[in-house]
């Protein structure tokens, strides 16, 4: 069953991409990258690869090498702990590896339009810039703050506190944490 996207996710792809991995209660984890095929998928969901498109596993393993990079860089924020350098380059190296121009384009039926245009082979590369793109605006940026990692353990999914003191990544997440304090209250209650 898909989790809905946490607050800022839909805004900020690099949030979406950290979120991807989920852990559940039990030491169970789920990875919507776990495969080249699932990595493919979840690219063109997004709309940052076209239909048809095939990542293979080594672009697959350089989209999780993003994820962790990115996922340090955030936790970083959270705790208020220095940034390793080598994370820092990760971003960079991602951010740089595929132009963002689009180039001029004329078609008899559309006119001018633009259009950014990839090899086939760096299809990868331009996701990765887009997301280190987004990431690198967000963590430079005035809404870096809102930043926060979901409070319900041990989900470890970002979101931005858009509304308020917002502790969760989903109602899911806050239902539980609600359920384990109100069974704790009650134990409580009936120790005492
Ligand atoms: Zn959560």
């Amino acid at each position: 069953m898909p989790f809905p996207r946490s607050p800022g996710a839909r805004e900020h792809i690099s949030i979406d991409l950290v979120n991807s991995v989920l852990e559940f209660p039990g030491g169970k984890t789920s990875d919507a990258l776990e495969t080249p095929e699932a990595a493919t998928a979840w690219l063109i969901e997004r709309g940052l690869l076209g239909e048809g498109a095939v990542l293979r596993s080594y672009c697959r393993n350089r989209l999780v090498g993003l994820r962790r990079d990115l996922r340090d860089a955030f936790t970083a924020v959270v705790s208020g702990t220095i940034v390793d350098p080598r994370v820092l380059d990760g971003i960079n190296a991602a951010l740089t590896a595929a132009p963002h121009i689009s180039t001029l384009h004329f078609g008899r039926e559309e006119g001018f339009f633009r259009s950014l245009e990839h090899p086939t082979t760096r299809l990868v590369e331009h996701a990765m810039s887009v997301i280190a793109e987004d990431a690198a605006a967000l963590l430079s940026g005035g809404e870096i703050g809102l930043l926060a990692r979901c409070e319900a353990e041990p989900c470890t999914r970002f979101l931005l506190r858009t509304h308020g003191r917002r502790q969760w990544c989903s109602t899911r997440c806050g239902d539980r944490v609600r359920a384990a304090r109100a069974y704790a209250r009650k134990r409580k209650a009936a120790d005492g």
